[in-house]
């Protein structure tokens, strides 16, 4: 619970490695080292975003009415270096009249074939859980934190999901969700500006704090983390009902 990335097959044990290390040659003659300095802790906000793409996102913003416009700037934005590796932009799918707004990670390799999010084996059991709750994609808007695809389906970094944030800013304006469920961690952290693990974050109604108003915002279980881990489909499936219920509340 809390750990929700395995970095390798087996464990390392960094203490031993360093106390096994070679002292270097001329130690007994230096002085002895100042302490390491405690990193400054950096509040999430300010981690976000280099400022430059996020610029260059603004004034690709400029005038924007519409999520098809959104949609063409996206497309021709060029101040995320994801751009350059991935294959297609992948927006967004489903209805602009939904009420009910997605957001996931990040393209994996079909969405990047097929310019859409959502379309392989994760998008597949991700429409068998809406099904689920009598939902299609006639009645959600699906998409990511970024919209290209992160070379061998890397986590995005913060600057890469810092640099298309104003455009997903505007997605949200434009589309006016009554409600947003967030998909897995990575999506959690960026728009709830949180360093909180899934596993706390889930299931537990917060805001998005949109230009306009707040949006009642929902965190649960990346369908492809539930493809590797099919016992955690039940904390899904509890969530999926809490949003149920809210959603049928809606006038
Ligand atoms: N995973 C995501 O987070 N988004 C997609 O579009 C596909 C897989």
């Amino acid at each position: 619970m809390g750990v929700d990335e395995a970095i390798g097959d087996v464990p390392v044990d960094r203490f031993a490695q360093s106390a096994a290390a070679p002292a270097p040659k001329d130690s007994a003659k230096s002085a002895p080292r100042a302490a390491p300095k405690a990193r400054p802790k950096t509040p999430p906000k300010a981690r976000r975003a280099a400022p430059a793409p996020e610029n260059a996102a603004a004034t690709a913003l400029d005038g924007i009415k519409t999520l098809a416009e959104l949609a063409e700037a996206v497309a021709g934005f060029e101040g995320c270096p994801l751009k350059r590796t991935a294959k297609t932009t992948c927006f967004a799918r489903g209805s602009e009249e939904a009420k009910l707004m997605l957001i996931g990670e990040a393209p994996g390799r079909d969405e990047d074939l097929q310019g859409k999010p959502f379309v392989g084996r994760a998008g597949k059991l991700l429409d068998k859980m809406l099904a689920a709750i009598g939902l299609d994609e006639t009645s959600v808007y699906i998409t990511n934190t970024i919209y290209w695809r992160p070379p061998g389906n890397r986590t995005p970094t913060t600057q890469e999901i810092g640099s298309c944030e104003p455009f997903l800013a505007r997605q949200i304006e434009l589309l006016k969700p009554e409600v947003i469920l967030l998909l897995g961690g990575a999506a959690a952290k960026s728009m709830l500006e949180t360093t909180e693990g899934i596993m706390r974050m889930r299931g537990k109604w917060k805001l998005y704090h949109a230009k306009e108003r707040d949006i009642p915002t929902l965190a649960t279980l990346h369908p492809a983390y539930l493809l590797r881990s099919p016992e955690a489909k039940r904390y899904a499936w509890r969530d999926l009902l809490m949003l149920k219920a809210r959603l049928d509340e809606l006038p």
